[in-house]
């Protein structure tokens, strides 16, 4: 996918004045050492940036800033590098990698906060909050190497949104280094502040492109007691509908998790992935792997047990396999994780991240499935995600031997009717994933007027001179 990329020289006094803002450490110039920072995982894109600059404090970022802005030069922030619609792919200017800012400023047990700079990995985020006896609830399988100020950016969701909500939702302050290098200091750990517009949600889910997020406030929960978890199979999508209205009813909301899953993703899995196996005897064709968590012990099993038993009764579910265990619970979530991987070894493929009301999801499923057969014949639908959420991941598989022109095309040709589908429901074409390079086009096509106009204003009053990560979500 050609993506347009280009270079501006970098004028020598900005060059040197960037490199002396950040010391020996903190820049690389060769295109050896840029490298891994200018690939994208997909392979849709390639950076282009004249310096890689690794700041390690948030008056470094400022000064960099301060240095573009004088300049015009544009500038792409940069996380952990996850993000799969090339948000974080420069192009041109400086790229900004905020690895080394990984300190977590201070975790406050009472407020049930934590302060963490931008490049700390989420895991170690995770791991900081268990050792302090809290939890920090966001988890999606990149955890090991992304970070939180891509998180944030991206607004990421996650296997526990159903209970917790999205990356917005976990913070209460930010810290923002602004477009003219101005710091704006808004790391406040306070549940309640009706003080006018509410500053810190522009720059989440902005990707980028208003300022660099550089700290943040996260919000700490306390840690469950008991956790069960359980895979289901069903009929029909309809009937894991009822099931997960039935088991938030009985849990009371406890209901972290409810990941849906249809066969032919789990073949791919049992196939590809080693070590794997089927937890049921039988084959069906739509599974949910659950997960439910209370903060007493000996409760939560107990409710899940008899909800499942209730389900069998009302004919919601056919199968169903409660982990007995901490390890045989692993097993299970290593199945519903093990799908992106999987799903490398089977084809070219369509990916789409959408997302509808969860009243809606089954009526998704007819509708795309038919829309992905008539339009790649031979296809194999491999739809999973959080159902829960009504987000799905709505992969379509083409046949081993479409030549790689074809699926390019078909990349192109296929995501915008299953766009519609998702619109034609009340729903959305980005679900988690957010805008990045890829689906700038789909914003021109879906936002309204009223919403594109709203966006562009407030890109141009707080990037007036549009170097934060240009090209990038406006249209
Ligand atoms: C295997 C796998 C599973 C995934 N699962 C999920 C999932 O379940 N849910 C989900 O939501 N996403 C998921 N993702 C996508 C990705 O992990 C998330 O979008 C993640 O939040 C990105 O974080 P990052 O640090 O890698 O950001 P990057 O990819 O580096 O950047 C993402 C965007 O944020 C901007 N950015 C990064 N840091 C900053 C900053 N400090 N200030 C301002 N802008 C910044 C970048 O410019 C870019 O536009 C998955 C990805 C992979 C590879």
């Amino acid at each position: 996918m050609a993506d347009g990329a280009h270079t501006l020289p970098l004028p020598e006094t900005a060059r040197a004045a960037l490199k002396a803002a950040v010391g020996d450490k903190g820049w690389l110039e060769s295109e050896a050492d840029k490298a891994p920072y200018l690939a994208e995982e997909r392979g849709y894109y390639h950076g282009e940036s004249a310096l890689v600059l690794r700041p390690a404090s948030t008056e470094e970022v400022s000064k960099i800033v301060t240095i573009c802005a004088g300049h015009a030069i544009p500038v792409t922030p940069q996380g952990g590098n996850t993000g799969l619609c090339g948000g974080a792919v420069a192009r041109g200017g400086v790229l900004i990698n905020l690895g080394r800012m990984n300190r977590v400023r201070e975790i406050d047990p009472v407020n049930a906060t934590m302060t963490v700079e931008a490049g700390c990995i989420l895991k170690d985020i995770q791991d900081r909050a268990d050792a302090a006896g809290l939890l920090f609830p966001l988890s999606l399988a990149a955890e090991g190497t992304c970070q939180i100020g891509g998180n944030l950016s991206t607004n990421a969701g996650g296997i526990q949104v159903l209970r917790y909500g999205n990356a917005r939702d976990l913070v209460l302050g930010l810290e923002v280094v602004t477009a003219d290098g101005r710091v704006w200091h808004g790391l406040r750990g306070l549940r309640k502040n009706n003080t006018g517009y509410d500053l810190k949600h522009l720059f989440m889910g902005a990707e980028g492109t208003l300022g660099i997020i550089t700290a943040a406030v996260l919000k700490l929960f306390p840690k469950p007691a008991e956790t069960t978890t359980a895979m289901v199979a069903a009929e029909t999508p309809q009937h894991l509908s009822a099931l997960l209205t039935r088991l938030k009813q009985a849990t009371g909301g406890q209901v972290n998790s409810f990941e849906y899953i249809c066969r032919a993703p789990l073949d791919a899995v049992f196939t590809h992935i080693p070590g794997t196996q089927d937890p049921m005897q039988e084959k069906y064709e739509h599974y949910a792997l659950v997960e439910m968590a209370s903060g007493q012990k000996g409760v939560i099993r107990d409710l899940a047990e008899a909800a499942l038993g209730e389900a069998f009764e009302a004919g919601e579910i056919v199968d169903a396999v409660l982990a007995e265990s901490g390890e045989q619970a692993a097993r299970l979530w290593n199945i519903r994780e093990s799908i992106p991987e999987a799903l490398k070894h089977c084809g070219p493929s369509a990916k789409h991240d959408i997302s509808v009301p969860v009243s809606k999801v089954p009526e998704f499923l007819e509708k795309g499935s038919a829309h992905a057969e008539r339009v790649i014949p031979g296809c194999t639908v491999m739809a999973f995600g959080h159902m829960g959420d009504g987000n799905l991941h709505f992969n379509l598989v083409m046949p081993q031997d479409t030549a790689p022109e074809d699926a390019a095309r078909l990349r192109e040709e296929v995501p915008p009717g299953v766009h519609d589908i998702a619109d034609s429901l009340g729903g959305s074409f980005s679900a988690e994933h957010g805008i990045g390079l890829l689906k700038v086009h789909e914003m021109a096509r879906y936002k309204s007027d009223v919403e594109k106009d709203m966006l562009r204003a407030i890109k141009g009053a707080l990037d007036p001179q549009g170097i934060m990560n240009p090209g990038k979500v406006v249209p």
